[in-house]
């Protein structure tokens, strides 16, 4: 067998039906409300029939048809990293990615310390925290009180066990009764969100007026100009595919001023520290740039079909 088709045997012996889940269609695009639409892919990575679409009017890339919330509440128990662990043929688990996330806490960490290090910025909340690693380091870091909201129930179980306060629930599914938090994290999260618009949102309105949001994207065109691929960059994990100038949008439409961007030394994540700002921006990505993208992800199919 070769590579490919030892992954996708893999693949297909979980015991996990994706055609069969409930799913909804998206009418309006999460970014700009607009409802044209070009569908750019049929399949997923793992062979999945899960279908993307990019926005005519932002370039948003998000898939639709997409699985219901409880839907992936269900994935999160107990597919998530068999599936992921299945694609990469290797075993990735509550245990094992947090050699990883240790690399990772260490490297945000750099990047948060100017604006945390020496401030009075004291409690943090990690949203879809995993297993607690990351929050961990930086509470030790700076001295902060960390909190971790994640709907796995296994990696908040690990992240308990550090001593963090933790919440098992999507993040849309946080009631947070007033409480207000200095640092808002949303590490490698923001691209698993239902709704990005109704949760940045909300953080805007959990986070203190003089605090500090950080939240990273894996790079849509980085994904698919390293895989030469469209469908290698789409997963089911992902209902959304950011840009830099897509996330942007985001952060200035919820009220964010971006301070600082970092591009990763993987060549794949971007990351932004952001602080609540006093107004809000409506600007969209440029027209130019929205079709630049989509002439750019018709090259990649086509020049990859011709190969
Ligand atoms: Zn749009």
């Amino acid at each position: 067998m070769t590579v490919n088709a030892e992954r996708a045997a893999r693949i297909q012996a979980l015991p996990f039906d994706y055609a069969a889940q409930p799913k909804t269609s998206v009418a309006n695009c999460n970014l700009c409300g607009g409802s044209s639409f070009v569908i750019i892919t049929h399949r997923d990575r793992y062979g999945y029939p899960s279908p993307a679409c990019a926005c005519s009017d932002c370039g948003l890339v998000f898939l639709t048809p997409v699985m219901t919330a409880g839907a992936y509440g269900e994935f999160y128990n107990g597919t998530y990293r068999p599936l992921v662990s299945a694609y990469h043929g290797r075993l990735i688990d509550a245990k094992t990615i947090q050699g990883e996330q240790r690399d990772y806490a260490w490297e945000r960490a750099e990047l948060l310390a100017p604006y945390v290090q020496g401030s009075r910025l004291r409690s943090l909340l990690d949203i879809g925290g995993s297993t607690g690693v990351v929050a961990h380091h930086l509470s030790q870091a700076f001295g902060l009180s960390a909190t971790v909201i994640d709907p796995a129930p296994l990696e908040v179980e690990e992240a308990r066990a550090l001593g963090l306060e933790t919440v098992t629930a999507l993040v849309e599914e946080y009631q947070p009764d007033g409480r207000r938090f200095d640092i808002v994290g949303m590490f490698q999260t923001v691209d698993h969100l239902l709704d990005i618009a109704r949760t940045l949102s909300v953080v805007r309105g959990l986070i203190h007026p003089d605090g500090v949001f950080f939240v990273d994207i894996v790079d849509f065109r980085a994904a698919y100009l390293r895989n030469w691929s469209v469908e290698e960059a789409i997963k089911v994990d992902h209902p959304y595919y950011l840009t830099e100038d897509t996330m942007i949008a985001y952060l200035r439409r919820a009220g964010f001023e971006p301070l600082r961007a970092d591009y990763a030394v993987d060549h794949l994540h971007i990351s932004y520290v952001c602080r609540p700002a006093t107004s809000q921006h409506d600007a969209l990505p440029a027209r130019d740039s929205v079709r630049a993208m989509l002439r750019e992800i018709r090259y990649v199919q086509n020049a990859s079909a011709a190969r």
